[in-house]
């Protein structure tokens, strides 16, 4: 963790100011606090540093039982933590688990990666340069990586420890921040980014709702918010006027059937995740190998969760789909409500192709609708 991440960083739990104890520094790029602890002036709550990332997770000292042992005189453990710790584990334990098995055996960065970034956060190339960004759920840091390489200040965010893969980056630039933590309580100063997006992950999280409010607060006036959820058939007045990708406007022809095809997919897919969520995560990566082979054959690998050639690929997106115990599904007419309520201007909703996923690019205005209502 780099000195200069601090203005930043506030308490997540009373959103106050910490202070900063180092224990161990190493000297990359920048000097780098590879030990330590931060502590709340305010409510006296501490997160742990290590391996050189902040860790905000109220089961972290749980989870690192060698660091509170060599610490043991500068940690205060109490009965209040490991309640904390208990019923964190409990809401989060399962996602944190999951997500982190498949962005540790997730393939490195690929080729497409920069388009795929481009195309869904919706922001051009040129806006990146000099900006303070924030990536929520970046996973092994696929798109972090590109963020940065177009010059932001990019902190990158996620509750598993998949967050590692990107250790040699951030050590390798002062421009590049790790933080572990929960998107429904953002350890960062609200109004403090000029952009924070999230691709793909906010539907993971117990209230897909209340994470894209944490993530706009986070935005300064005039900054930006991008992201997208899973998609859901919903009403067909608001299906028949989601934006195709320019490839796919002949689905238009027959918007009918994909409507009813859209839903009966999602009824199948909440039916197999019942038991898919319940299994050991283990196992379940193991019953991914034949749908990733499946994905190969024709017409059969629509029967599958993922179509993407690599075959690695393939494993850890039906995984990806099967294993979240958190998968909320939502219309585009819902999350353009969500960043309105927000204070934010509708800039672009992404176009999609078969499958609906709502997108949307926001600009933060001066003043929230509800200050003009008081
Ligand atoms: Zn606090």
């Amino acid at each position: 963790m780099k000195h200069t991440l601090m203005p930043f960083l506030i308490c997540p739990e009373c959103r106050q100011t910490l202070m900063l104890s180092t224990f161990k520094e190493q000297n990359h790029k920048s000097c780098e606090v590879i030990e330590g602890l931060l502590t709340c002036q305010s409510c006296t709550a501490a997160y742990p540093i290590i391996e050189g990332i902040p860790l905000f997770n109220s089961n972290s000292f749980c989870l690192h039982a060698e660091f509170v042992r060599k610490y043991a005189d500068k940690i205060q453990q109490s009965a209040q933590l490991i309640d904390k710790a208990t019923i964190f584990s409990k809401i989060h334990g399962q996602t944190q688990e999951r997500f982190g098995h498949e962005w540790m055996n997730y393939p490195g960065p690929m080729a497409e990666d920069r388009k795929i970034f481009l195309e869904e956060t919706q922001i051009p190339q040129s806006d990146w340069a000099g900006k303070t960004v924030l990536d929520a759920g970046c996973g092994m840091g696929r798109y972090t990586r590109i963020a940065h390489d177009l010059g932001a200040h990019v902190i990158a965010m996620d509750l598993s420890h998949a967050l590692i893969r990107l250790q040699e980056a951030a050590f390798n630039s002062d421009r590049m921040h790790l933080i572990q933590g929960n998107l429904l309580s953002i350890p960062l100063k609200e109004e403090s980014l000029d952009t924070a997006y999230s691709i793909g992950v906010i539907h993971h999280t117990p209230s897909a709702k209340e994470a894209a409010r944490q993530l706009a607060k986070t935005v300064k006036p005039g900054g930006h918010l991008s992201f997208w959820v899973y998609g859901t058939a919903g009403s067909f007045k608001h299906f028949q006027t989601n934006p195709l990708r320019k490839d796919r406007t002949g689905l238009k022809k027959i918007i009918l059937l994909a409507w009813f095809i859209v839903g009966i997919r999602q009824f199948i897919s909440d039916f197999l995740r019942v038991v898919t969520i319940r299994i050991s995560h283990k196992c379940l990566y193991l019953l991914c190998y034949p749908l990733a082979l499946l994905g190969k054959i024709p017409f059969i690998k629509y029967l599958t969760f993922s179509v993407h050639p690599l075959w690695r690929v393939r494993l850890q997106e039906n995984f990806d789909w099967l294993s979240p115990p958190y998968q909320s599904h939502h219309t585009k007419e819902e999350i353009i409500q969500w960043i309105q309520e927000e204070g934010f201007d509708l800039l672009k909703i992404l176009p999609h192709g078969f499958v609906p996923k709502p997108g949307v690019l926001g600009k933060k205005m001066s003043i929230r609708p509800s200050d003009i209502k008081k």
